[in-house]
């Protein structure tokens, strides 16, 4: 069997989810369970619903309840036709009369605890599950709606719950699989699963993607399909660059380094139980599906250029603790790394001197109470809306002159770094800069690593007829200047490349 996981977009209307059922018919023989996203904008607007509710503005948060209701039922109607749809409405308006009961309550109480909040954002994936199920049956497709609650199974960290992989593969066995061997198709929603008590909760902002790999390790599935919006995993968002190309080929390690650091098209959690057992994942587009999307597997061929990709994760602090004066330096960093410890933080790079370090972490992650905590040991800032920007290639280690580039392109971009990590990962050279600064640098260092993303016209103007000793020694030399540091490079990268394979 497969696991074919659709995110928000994908899903989002009734001309999406017509496209949906069109590619799991072509999956069919493959015993398909489908895994959905809530539709586009739906959880964030549950998010804006629990926060007016929260403060008290309980009919700013019931019209937006409204606006979801008309969409759903709506929608309903345009996949099921008229009889059908209204045959269907009851099941969907349970829900929505669970969610107006909560919202009061909310109102009443005036505090959205993560449990609560977990509750409220699993009604998305539950009403666009029943949605996609009524339109696949619709379609003729044998479907059948399976409650996510009661096959994946998590702790009670509410927010960002962690899967209980034995339980959630009994459940999974015991509720799924008799379903795909009597060739039907599953559908259940993403992101939300429960506590073995029966508590919903969820896997955190983007946990589809994770869910689908739960699924699929669970049911020792031979492929997971994570269907979206763009064609692939890509050189770099394309919300970023418009030159982003797709990668056809790419390792776990890579993919999986790239989701922790911002790539936004898997959670970053999605390749841990792939990689556990060696299931493919697909990254496919829903809007196109001549695509052959990324494949992400154990092994990948090496890459052409220097890097996979770049990424960039926004929103993040970066804390600089200084031992004050006075202060032991010695015990200064175990009593730093307890602190960290005592608080759960979970810190993306580190630059450590005898008497500072500096961490960075997201912003939501920060607990006040660290800072607090380190407060009474050293001297500490906090600089706020800062991005980790990471370059990830299996093949950057060893090769000298890499970092150099990644750092000159940067500041000929303008851009100052604020901290640097490079060799913590063989994989990733990943350095700090100001958010504001994302756009430009992630701009340049693609121009600067992708040159054959480049449009064609510019990558032929590049092609020099002058042969490099001439331009080597001297008689070149106003040519070797009008030429970018990128193409010196490449050059030098070749040779280096032709050089090792002569020997
Ligand atoms: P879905 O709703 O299908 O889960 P997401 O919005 O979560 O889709 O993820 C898809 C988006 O991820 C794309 O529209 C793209 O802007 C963004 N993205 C960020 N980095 C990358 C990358 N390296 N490759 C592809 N997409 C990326
Ligand atoms: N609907 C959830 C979110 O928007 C989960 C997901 O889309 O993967 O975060
Ligand atoms: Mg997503």
């Amino acid at each position: 069997m497969i696991v074919m996981k659709f995110g928000g977009t994908s899903v989002e209307s009734a001309a999406a989810i017509e496209r949906v059922a069109e590619i799991v018919s072509s999956r069919r023989s493959q015993s398909p369970v489908v895994v959905v996203s809530a539709m586009a904008k739906v959880t964030d607007q549950l998010v804006e619903m629990g926060q007016r509710a929260a403060a008290g503005e309980a009919a700013g948060a019931l019209d937006l309840l409204s606006c979801l209701r008309q969409r759903h039922l709506a929608t309903a109607q345009e996949l099921l036709g008229t009889k059908r749809g209204a045959a269907v409405a009851p099941r969907l308006e349970v829900h929505f009369s669970e969610l107006n009961n909560f919202l009061r309550g909310l109102a009443a109480v005036r505090e959205l605890t993560p449990r609560g909040s977990d509750y409220l954002l699993s009604f998305g994936e539950l009403l666009s599950s029943l949605l996609v199920a009524d339109a696949f049956v619709v379609r003729r497709l044998n479907a059948s709606w399976i409650d996510s609650r009661q096959c994946l199974i998590t702790d009670a960290t509410y927010t960002r719950a962690v899967p209980q992989m034995l339980a959630t593969r009994s459940r999974c066995k015991k509720k799924i699989s008799p379903l795909v061997h009597k060739k039907r198709i599953p559908v259940m929603g993403g992101f939300i699963g429960s506590t073995a008590e029966g508590v919903p909760t969820t896997l955190g902002r983007g946990g589809s993607d994770y869910s689908a790999a739960i699924i699929g390790a669970a049911l020792e599935a031979t492929r997971i399909e994570i269907w979206t919006d763009v064609e692939g995993m890509m050189t770099t968002d394309p919300r970023l660059c418009g030159d982003a190309k797709t990668i056809r080929r790419i390792s776990f390690n890579e993919a999986a380094e790239l989701a922790y650091f911002g790539a936004k098209v898997l959670h970053p959690a999605t390749l841990l139980p792939a990689i556990h057992q060696d299931i493919p994942v697909y990254v496919l587009n829903s809007r196109n599906l001549k695509s052959t999307g990324t494949e992400i597997t154990a092994q990948a061929p090496p890459s052409r250029d220097v890097f996979r990709a770049i990424t960039a994760k926004s929103s993040i602090s970066i804390v600089n603790v200084v031992a004050s004066r006075g202060v032991m330096v010695h015990g200064f960093l175990r009593s730093v790394f307890e602190a960290m410890d005592r608080h759960g933080a979970s810190v993306d790079i580190v630059a450590i001197s005898e008497v500072s370090l500096s961490f960075t972490m997201e912003t939501k992650r920060l607990p006040p109470a660290l800072l607090n905590d380190l407060a009474r040991i050293a001297d500490v800032t906090c600089e706020n809306e800062q991005a980790i920007i990471c370059l990830v290639g299996e093949d950057i280690h060893g090769k000298p002159g890499i970092a150099a580039s990644v750092f000159n392109t940067v500041a000929r971009a303008g851009v100052n770094v604020r901290m640097i990590s490079q060799g913590a990962s063989e994989i990733n050279i990943s350095f700090v800069v100001k958010q504001s600064d994302v756009p430009r640098a992630v701009r340049a260092l693609h121009e600067h690593f992708f040159p054959s993303a480049r449009p064609a016209k510019r990558t032929r103007a590049r092609k020099s007829k002058v042969p490099l000793p001439e331009r080597m020694n001297g008689s070149g030399v106003k040519e070797l200047e009008a030429r970018s540091f990128r193409e010196q490079e490449t050059e030098v990268l070749a040779q280096t490349k032709s050089v090792a394979g002569a020997s």
